[in-house]
């Protein structure tokens, strides 16, 4: 490829913080507001315009899990467990100890209101550019935004992209895809529709035994034989619904393939397709589901929906079989309990790999995965932690991803605190901090928080 040296210039220094954040979703909103309760002087930077990532600016208004699998025992505490009691207290969402179905914009605010109480900073319309690295370390970030290009300095920084930008740029090893190919779930543009009457869908919406049809690939398969829909999706990925807007549903349905969400042409293209496939399902769900005539577009997400993407190679790297083995970690600092969740990666529905467990399932993610290897300094949350591609079709949840980042939050504002690096961190301490902040990390807690 031919190449241009970029001009030598000096870089303004905009900020010098204890703790630079990358990325607001649901690890990074939480990794920040963690630091700076724990008194760190704490930056975000988001790319978007609000908190939340695909909570928000990528439209899916229904979290989940918070609860052992297929039963309400709850497992995640802190900051996640908070933003949905805040969030239903305003009005906005429906939360029962196990998922939470809101409204974006309600989360949105709510989202603000709590990095607003705890004197977090943060700046939007901003996108980490490259890390600033020096003897292994990390120490801050380049940054590019509307001011133009500027530097942050940092004693410790958490990568929450979901795409692992800042521990590739700073030279940390990851990986990317499935094994034996490389290929990476599905993306899915996420879009809202109006003039929905859920009771007629909800009444509708069974299977011939007359149980909830959540799928209804039948209805699908039938669109596509009668040439009224393109075959990318047979079976409905999620009809999310919030009771303070009751004539409104997110729908979870497209599905892209083939995307390198590393590059900035495929997700152009990607979501340029996912609005395609969104506009295409209106006269199809207007014609075939029961509840949806006079449905119209409300809008399509400004966030693609990335399902995987880069994942770190930590000092433990998470797989499926200790997940399902339900392993206990010395240094748990939260629970998971989402089936493997896999899409199919070349084509619709889901992928083989597929695994529902029994209820009550849950497990545990020790700290090691959130440690990068070689780059000190450099914490990693939510997506792109080190798990294996089928172990993320599990971790890759937001309640998990928040639960995450407010350890790494915690776990750099104490490094600081103790003069160590991350790795280095004595992990029973984190472990108490996370316990004295409302954090689930052991049956003591499960039991706390269940009584
Ligand atoms: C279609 C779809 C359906 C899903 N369904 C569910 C579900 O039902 N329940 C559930 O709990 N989870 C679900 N998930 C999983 C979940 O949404 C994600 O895995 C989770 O949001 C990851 O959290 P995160 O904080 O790591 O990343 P994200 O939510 O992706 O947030 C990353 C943030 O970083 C920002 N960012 C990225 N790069 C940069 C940069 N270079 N500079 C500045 N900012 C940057 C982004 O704008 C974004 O705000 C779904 C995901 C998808 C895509």
């Amino acid at each position: 490829m031919k190449s241009v040296a970029e001009l030598k210039r000096k870089i303004p220094v905009c900020d010098e913080v204890d703790v630079l954040v990358c990325g607001g979703g649901p690890a990074g909103f939480c990794a920040a507001l963690a630091a700076a309760r724990a008194g760190a002087k704490t930056l975000l930077i988001e790319q978007m315009n609000c908190m939340g990532g695909i909570a928000t600016a990528g439209g899916h208004n229904h979290l989940c899990l918070f609860s052992e699998w297929a039963n309400k025992v709850r497992v995640i505490g802190g900051i996640a467990h908070e933003m949905c009691v805040k969030t239903v207290k305003m009005g906005y969402g429906v939360y029962d100890n196990a998922s939470f179905d809101f409204e974006l914009e309600g989360l949105k605010l709510a989202l603000e209101q709590m990095a607003a109480e705890a004197g977090l900073n943060m700046l939007y319309h901003t996108l980490f550019a490259d890390a600033m690295v020096k003897d292994g370390r990390i120490i801050g970030a380049y940054i590019q935004n509307k001011t133009g290009r500027q530097a942050v300095l940092a004693k410790m920084v958490v990568d929450a992209t979901g795409d692992a930008d800042v521990a590739a740029s700073a030279g940390a090893p990851y990986e990317f895809g499935r094994p034996q190919d490389g290929a990476c779930q599905p993306c899915t543009l996420m879009f809202t529709i109006g003039g929905v009457d859920w009771d007629r869908v909800c009444k509708w919406r069974v299977d011939k035994d007359g149980k909830h049809d959540y799928q209804m690939e039948h209805v699908w398969l039938e669109a596509q034989k009668n040439g009224d829909m393109e075959p990318f999706q047979r079976t409905i990925m999620g009809f999310w619904w919030t009771p303070t807007r009751p004539d409104q549903v997110g729908i979870n349905f497209t599905h892209i393939f083939g995307v390198d969400c590393r590059r900035a042409d495929h997700l152009t293209k990607a979501t340029i397709e996912g609005r395609r496939q969104a506009f295409h399902m209106i006269p199809v769900f207007r014609k075939y589901v029961r509840g949806m005539e006079n449905c119209y577009m409300i809008s399509t997400a400004s966030l693609l929906g990335t399902r995987e993407s880069r994942r770190i190679v930590g000092e433990v790297v998470l797989t499926d079989k200790d997940i399902l083995a339900r392993k206990d970690w010395p240094d748990n600092i939260c629970y998971g309990s989402f089936f493997i969740d896999v899409h199919n990666c070349t084509g619709p529905g889901m992928d083989g790999e597929t695994y529902r467990p029994e209820p009550g399932f849950r497990y545990q993610i020790p700290y090691r995965c959130l440690v990068p290897r070689q780059v000190e300094n450099l914490l990693v949350a939510g997506r792109c932690i080190s798990v294996t591609h089928r172990a993320l079709g599990s971790t890759r949840v937001m309640p998990q991803c928040a639960a995450m980042g407010e350890a790494a939050g915690a776990a750099a504002a104490l490094s600081i605190k103790n003069s160590c690096s991350p790795r280095t961190l004595d992990t029973a301490k984190l472990q108490d901090y996370l316990r004295s902040t409302g954090n689930i990390i052991d049956e003591d807690g499960i039991k706390k928080a269940n009584a």
